[in-house]
């Protein structure tokens, strides 16, 4: 992999792969992040890699977000286990199946990072916050804390329609979380 956080300051890269059930809002946080925007009807069928200059901790980062779409869950997972540097798997707190598709997900990236160096860190994103007052019946903030704790990875709730710094700020964590490795 070329100069991931290389001897050039000036020449780091980080690429971030997105990850979860169609309709959780991956494309929603990518564009969120990009934007600053909410774009509310996104093709759902778009998979693409987009690219960013972004100051994180005072330093210049070439930031590539990959905004996948799987039909199936972790099937055809090559073109992204070897490109990532981390990876964001994320679900919707208001639909208990996108939780359990990301559990799915967590066991393929666990297998990938016992196999791949370096590894990639994961974080764990319960993504429409917004939502919460439908919730109580779908997945409860303990559920995700859990789960993040049993696979080690980080673990955030954001709108992709509401603060933008939230969202930017997982996004930063996870080029931080890639850079230490
Ligand atoms: P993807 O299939 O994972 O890429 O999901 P999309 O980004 O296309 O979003 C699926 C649907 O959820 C769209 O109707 C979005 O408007 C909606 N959505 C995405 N993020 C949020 C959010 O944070 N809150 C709410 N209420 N809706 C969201
Ligand atoms: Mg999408």
């Amino acid at each position: 992999m070329s100069g991931m956080f290389g001897k050039a300051k000036s020449c780091a890269e980080c690429n971030l792969v997105l990850l979860g059930e169609m309709g959780c809002g991956k494309s929603a946080l990518t564009v969120k992040f990009l934007t600053k925007r909410f774009i509310s009807e996104y093709d759902p069928y778009l998979e693409d890699i987009y690219s960013s200059e972004e100051f994180v901790d005072q330093q210049l980062v070439t930031v590539r977000v990959m905004d996948t779409f799987d039909q199936d869950g972790p099937v055809n997972c090559e073109r992204y286990l070897s490109w990532a540097n981390a990876f964001l798997v994320v679900y919707s707190i208001d639909n208990m199946e996108s939780f359990e598709r990301c559990q799915s997900y967590l066991q393929t990236l666990d297998q990938r990072n016992k196999t791949f160096k370096p590894q990639a860190p994961i974080i764990l994103l319960g993504n429409k916050l917004d939502m919460n007052r439908y919730r109580l019946v779908q997945v409860s903030q303990c559920d995700g804390e859990l789960l993040a704790s049993r696979f080690g990875c980080l673990f955030f709730e954001v709108s992709a329609c509401q603060d933008f710094h939230s969202v930017q700020h997982v996004f930063y964590e996870a080029v931080r979380s890639a850079k230490r490795g």
